[in-house]
């Protein structure tokens, strides 16, 4: 009877597969999206596209509320789970857009290695990776932050700018030349990191375009 009844618990675990907790929560358990229907409905997801600087950039959600939360956690809680999450939330979306249809590489934005450090993983990476999971456009790692920035929160918008300048490098030997580069980072919100990559790899020939999780209303100053 024994050898019975392990059969049919392998035969249900065959036909009820453990349901894997949300990305985002890691409370309650995930649809097949990799996140639960609450996590989902907090996110307010939206996607919406606008340009900086005359590079169309794409968001998934406002960066308020839930949404600003999980920004927080990728950023400086070790959230690896909700990048991953999120990643392939980018990815789906990407994917669809048509706009996108062209794009050669996915360029995530780089941290200082001061900050890699510190936090042990680049969230940017991690969201890029995870895009190329469902959406297949290889993830450029040749850019290189040169200078350790300030954090760029709770500076005025004048000396943002001047944070950023300067801050990024191509190593020698990638080619972004007449490529479509997508830019992929956690959050968007003065637009002035974005504007500084963005002006490098035109610098370089290639063509920039951004991707977020989250956006502030701030980007369109
Ligand atoms: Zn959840």
């Amino acid at each position: 009877m024994k050898r019975l009844r392990d059969w049919l618990q392998v035969l249900e675990d065959l036909l009820l597969p453990p349901v894997a907790p949300c990305g985002l929560c890691q409370e309650h358990p995930s649809l097949p999206l990799g996140a639960c229907q609450v996590c989902l409905s907090s996110l307010a997801i939206s996607w919406e596209r606008w340009e900086v600087q005359g590079h169309a950039c794409f968001s998934l959600f406002p960066y308020q509320g839930f949404g600003r939360e999980l920004v927080h956690q990728m950023k400086y809680h070790g959230g690896y789970k909700q990048a991953a999450t999120l990643g392939v939330f980018l990815g789906l979306a990407a994917r669809e857009e048509p706009e996108l249809a062209k794009v050669d590489l996915l360029v995530p934005v780089p941290l200082a290695t001061g900050r890699l450090e510190q936090r042990g993983f680049n969230q940017a990476v991690v969201l890029a990776d995870n895009i190329r999971e469902v959406w297949k456009r290889p993830v450029c790692h040749g850019v290189l932050r040169i200078r350790e920035t300030e954090s760029q929160s709770g500076l005025s918008s004048a000396r943002r700018k001047r944070n950023v300048r300067g801050a990024f490098a191509v190593l020698p030997g990638i080619d972004v030349q007449g490529k479509s580069c997508l830019i992929v980072d956690d959050v968007i919100t003065s637009g002035n990191t974005f504007g500084a990559l963005a002006q490098l790899i035109q610098d370089y020939g290639g063509k920039p375009m951004g991707i977020f999780a989250g956006r502030t209303k701030r980007y369109k100053e």
